[in-house]
């Protein structure tokens, strides 16, 4: 079957996410839009990520999943089989912190929620940073945790592996990238990985409509995860 995906979604707990981005709001969005599977990818973090899963329960697929950027400020989207796998990996991450609190009126709130919508906490570190990892760790931290590493927007002129590095390293058997629908494509300069486009939403009228879809066997995470691996 072909579901429909939009894998990369800020929640309000990046702090250039609108504050309504709330855990329901953004599964019924996804859902008026007729989307089969989401991920909420906030930057350096995945707090909000249980309360969206719950949110969800059985209306909408959601991947657990987050986008870190790099010591070279390359951000890189990492999706997992399951929140454990997901937390135990930003278990590792939030030791690479630089320590620097978030201010919120200048680079806005980092709210956790819960199911309920309601906030529960506020992020103090500062998500919007680099992480004192190095893209090629990062990947293979990544691995570790059984997940799946995919370059975010790599035809962004900024915060992108190829912006940053300016290649993407051959040696990391990368099959998945993401890119931008908001700037140009050369894809030769990808090849032969797969590529796959994504909302990369901050507020909630920027989720996508049935745009993206992928053929998966089954429509469960390992589904999707299995399929996005193929190459
Ligand atoms: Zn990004
Ligand atoms: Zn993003």
């Amino acid at each position: 079957m072909e579901a429909a995906i939009d894998l990369h979604i800020h929640s309000a707990l990046s702090p250039c996410g609108d504050d309504d981005m709330t855990p329901n709001n953004i599964v019924n969005m996804a859902i008026l839009n007729g989307l089969d599977a989401i991920a909420v990818t906030d930057h350096n973090s995945c707090d909000n990520v249980e309360a969206v899963m719950k949110s969800a329960g059985e209306r909408i697929l959601v991947i657990p999943g987050m986008e870190i950027q790099t010591r070279e400020e390359v951000h890189l989207l990492c999706y997992f089989y399951d929140l454990y796998s997901l937390c135990s990996f930003r278990n590792q991450i939030e030791s690479c912190y630089d320590g620097l609190a978030n201010n919120p009126s200048f680079f806005g709130h980092q709210w956790i929620m819960n199911e309920m919508d309601e906030i529960t906490g506020e992020k103090e570190q500062a998500l919007l940073t680099s992480l004192s990892i190095n893209f090629d760790d990062a990947v293979q931290l990544i691995r570790q945790c059984k997940g799946l590493p995919v370059p975010a927007h790599i035809n962004k002129p900024s915060f992108s592996v190829l912006s940053q590095l300016g290649f993407l390293p051959p040696y990391l058997n990368l099959s998945l990238l993401e890119y931008s629908q908001n700037y140009p494509l050369n894809s030769s300069v990808c090849l032969p990985a797969k590529l796959i486009f994504s909302s990369d939403a901050h507020s909630l009228g920027q989720i996508l409509e049935r745009k993206m879809t992928i053929s998966v066997e089954e429509l469960n995470i390992k589904g999707i995860l299995e399929s996005l691996s193929k190459k």
